[in-house]
């Protein structure tokens, strides 16, 4: 076995579990981290998996939430993040929470104890030299600047860094497609297309004056740190398009042209919103052009106004903060390692992943990736049915690139959630099909198991062990 290290540059979320897992697999490992050396806009110890802001790891409902899922996968796979979290645990209803500078601090000193790995506090400048023949980049959303330009230059793009806005992703099966339609505007193909490629809701003269009068009324999220940075290719808010005037949205995002109402043909919507499919599996739609910072009680509030959207259930919603990342589903291939440069790979926010426990799980993945290669062996990819799988599906594959907004980034950063995973067949009880909230919570179910059945078989993980760790 040759014992060259592993490096990997930066020591956060996603960092620290790579360098876990690398290391518990029998691979030596640096980890290089910057701070205290130099710091970030928002970390403010010198400390290992730092949590930036909440202390939370949402829910930990490995049933029914797809978080707390992605948790009950990364205990079975002997997760660092989620033993230190556990052990640290505050009260927090179904949630996990954690008191930050334990968990902080229990991930540190397991770092530091462990044998094979050794942390060197110091500030990577920029790619990898040659010899690092295997090294993991997990800087995070704020990656240090020169670094970032250095990724930038290597993988082609112009900026990583900006204001990201961010438009809200809706789960199909919630949208009412009685009053909905399928159709690309002018029934254009395009390349790939069908012709109905977009899901159209329509809203008649009133119904878009309240909208645009709810928009500007909306409640904002104040938004005053990295003041100074830009908007991605000016892609705008749409309430500050909104504000511009009441007919901009009936010309910008919400025209209604080239489109017939399926379910009424005769009668010409005067504005429409248009969604369009998300994800290779067609199971979440995103509202185009609909980046906002609208307060997020707010978004649901306004959004359910649109006609069809009235139930609609929110993958994410939209949003506006500063972020680092790469366009990883052309970058990246299926193990996150960068196509152009084998033996680079990239871990956690940076990847397009949204969220401390996502970057965790990401890291996971990236460690025992690593480690597999410099042991001799091939990677092995978890199932597109387990929260890894589906994560890392969405980051390296199964997203749905845009061709028809040019210079817009279409590639944004993402939570787990139910919509990434494969659906499951229609679940029926004692022969009886459900509906509503029943349907909902079966196959929730259905997936959590399937899921969780397949994890611990691409572990090996007997069965018994995975019931203490879930
Ligand atoms: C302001 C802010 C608030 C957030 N709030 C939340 C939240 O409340 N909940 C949530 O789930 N997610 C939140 N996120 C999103 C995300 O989950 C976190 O940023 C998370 O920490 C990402 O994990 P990571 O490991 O990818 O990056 P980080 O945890 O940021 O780790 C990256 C590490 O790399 C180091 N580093 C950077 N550049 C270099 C370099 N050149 N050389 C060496 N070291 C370097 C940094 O010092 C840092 O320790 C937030 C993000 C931001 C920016």
């Amino acid at each position: 076995m040759s014992k060259n290290p592993i490096h990997i540059i930066g020591g956060g979320l996603a960092g620290s579990e790579a360098a876990w897992q690398a290391a518990e697999a029998g691979v030596p490992v640096i980890l290089h981290e910057m701070r205290p050396v130099r710091g970030t806009d928002a970390h403010k110890t010198d400390g290992l998996a730092e949590l930036v802001c909440s202390n939370s790891f949402r829910s930990d409902d490995a049933e029914n939430n797809a978080v707390g899922l992605l948790h009950a996968e990364m205990r079975l796979a002997g997760s660092l993040i989620m033993s230190a979290g556990d052990a640290n645990q505050v009260p927090a209803g179904g949630a996990l929470a954690v008191d930050r500078d334990g968990f902080s601090d229990a991930v540190t000193k397991k770092l530091e104890a462990h044998p094979l790995i050794t942390i060197e506090r110091e500030e990577v400048p920029g790619l990898p030299p040659a010899e690092w023949d295997q090294t993991i980049i997990a800087t995070g959303p704020l990656t240090a600047p020169s670094l970032a330009q250095s990724i930038a230059e290597a993988t082609g793009a112009d900026a990583l860094a900006f204001f990201d806005a961010i438009a809200p992703i809706i789960h199909f099966d919630t949208i009412d497609m009685d009053t909905c339609w399928f159709q690309s505007r002018y029934d254009k193909v395009g390349p790939g297309g069908t012709g109905k490629d977009y899901i159209n809701c329509p809203m008649d003269k009133d119904q878009y004056l309240a909208f645009v009068q709810a928009l500007v009324d909306g409640q904002k999220t104040e938004f005053k740190q990295w003041e100074g940075t830009p908007y991605f290719d000016g892609c705008l808010p749409i309430e500050i398009m909104a504000e511009r005037g009441v007919e901009t949205l009936r010309y910008g995002p919400m025209k209604p042209m080239g489109l017939t109402n399926a379910h009424n043909p005769t009668v010409k919507a005067y504005a429409v919103v248009q969604l369009r499919q998300d994800n290779a599996l067609g199971t979440l739609y995103n509202m185009v052009g609909f980046q906002t910072k609208l307060k997020h009680a707010e978004q649901v509030r306004v959004f359910r106004t649109i006609p069809g959207l009235e139930n609609a259930d929110f993958a994410r919603l939209g949003g506006l903060h500063r972020n680092t990342y790469i366009n990883s589903p052309t970058l990246l291939d299926g193990s996150l390692q960068l196509k152009s440069r084998p033996g680079l790979r990239f871990a956690g926010q940076i990847t397009g992943c949204e969220g401390y426990v996502e970057s965790a799980a990401i890291g996971l993945l990236a460690g025992r990736f690593a480690a597999a290669e410099r042991l001799g062996h091939t990677p092995s990819l978890p199932p597109l049915t387990t929260a890894f799988g589906a994560l890392l599906n969405h980051i390296t594959g199964g997203h749905i690139v845009s061709d028809d907004e040019p210079g817009k980034r279409s590639f944004q950063p993402m939570n787990v959630n139910f919509g990434l995973f494969p659906p499951v067949e229609a679940v029926k009880i004692e022969g009886k099909r459900l509906r509503g909230k029943d349907k909902t919570v079966a196959k929730r179910h259905a997936i959590t198991s399937r899921a969780l059945q397949d994890c611990r078989e691409w572990l090996g993980v007997p069965a018994q062990t995975a019931e203490a760790a879930e």
